[in-house]
């Protein structure tokens, strides 16, 4: 695929290394790698960092001077996005959805809040369950009527210019396992506003690489969420002159590891959590990528992966633990000798 023919600021620390898991994989009884794209930069990185090079590089050439997103209280997205506004001398408006209702000071001010008034972004609050594509129009409209050219960016950066980002990835991990002389056998990884799913499988597809991808679901039901995905994918693989190519059954995702809902921590991510940090030195945060691999450890010990060398894609999201220290009791670690 030749990506260079879409506008593109090239930021990112790419290719992100793909390394092998010695104690998870003993641990899980499967043979497991990870991506790090934990690692890709920009304000520690995360998979909005792939998303964004596309993006803000059409924000670019529209000649913004402002770019506007929305997200939750801790998004990693808007984080992102400020410290690229930052970067490239626009200015960043970000409307945050209070969708867990924490009246907690971490959870408002630190983590990925504390990171986007770092980065010079201005935010605004609102309450959950708001019409924020709405909210986010408004704002547009009213800093335009200012005189400011806005490029606005979806939740999550999830559409077909974003997902190009995920293209990319699909095209730089399959490169990295004929390189090493590696068959990968499934792709896991936490999915939630669906352009990174889209993207990597819109990317496999279209290279006709036969590598399954299973999105652990972080918010919508299992329908909605494949939906999501494949609706992406398609618009994705149409925007790279391949239209066709991506079927439905080519998405699947598995959404029994949201737990009450979005945003909100769970006994099994909180476990994979402190599992991935104890056998790895990994980080993970508690709204995406801990839920995405409690599913990767659960059906793993489940036996659906026997024999099977399993990618899992880290997404990154480890500021979001200082907006959610209050989920851990760690008491136990002070100790005397
Ligand atoms: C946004 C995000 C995801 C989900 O990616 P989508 O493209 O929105 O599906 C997963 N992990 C982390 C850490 C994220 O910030």
């Amino acid at each position: 695929m030749h990506l260079s023919r879409f506008p593109r600021v090239h930021l990112a620390h790419l290719s992100t290394p793909l390394e092998p898991m010695k104690r998870l994989s003993s641990e899980l009884g499967i043979e497991l790698w990870i991506k790090r794209d934990d690692c890709t930069g920009m304000s520690t990185g995360g998979n909005k960092t792939r998303k964004l090079e596309f993006l803000m590089g059409e924000a670019l050439e529209q000649g913004a001077d402002m770019v506007m997103t929305q997200g939750a209280t801790q998004s990693n997205h808007a984080r992102q996005t400020a410290a690229f506004a930052a970067k490239l001398g626009v200015k960043c408006h970000i409307l945050l959805e209070d969708r867990t209702g924490y009246d907690n000071a971490n959870y408002n001010g630190n983590g990925n809040v504390l990171l986007d008034h770092l980065h010079g972004a201005t935010t605004e609050k609102f309450p959950g369950g708001h019409d924020m594509v709405a909210e986010m129009e408004a704002a547009a409209e009213k800093k335009r009527a200012e005189g400011h050219t806005v490029y606005v960016i979806p939740g999550g950066g999830s559409n077909p210019t974003g997902a190009l980002g995920y293209v990319n990835c699909a095209m730089e991990l399959v490169g990295q396992a004929n390189d090493s002389g590696l068959k990968i056998d499934r792709i896991v990884h936490a999915t939630g506003s669906s352009g990174t799913q889209a993207g990597l499988v819109a990317g496999l597809c279209a290279m006709n690489a036969q590598i399954p991808v299973l999105g652990i679901g972080t918010r919508a039901p299992q329908p909605k969420q494949e939906q999501m995905v494949y609706d992406l994918a398609c618009k994705t693989v149409e925007k790279l002159g391949c239209p066709g190519v991506v079927r439905r059954e080519d998405v699947m995702a598995n959404t029994e590891y949201v737990g009450e809902g979005y945003g909100l921590p769970t006994e099994s991510g909180i476990e994979a959590i402190r599992m991935f940090a104890e056998l790895e030195g990994l980080l993970l945060d508690p709204v995406y990528s801990a839920k995405g691999a409690a599913g990767l450890v659960d059906l793993a010990r489940k036996g659906v992966f026997k024999n099977e060398r399993v990618v899992f894609l880290h997404t990154g999201g480890a500021v979001g633990l200082f907006g959610y220290d209050f989920s851990f009791d760690h008491s136990d670690r002070w100790v005397t000798v």
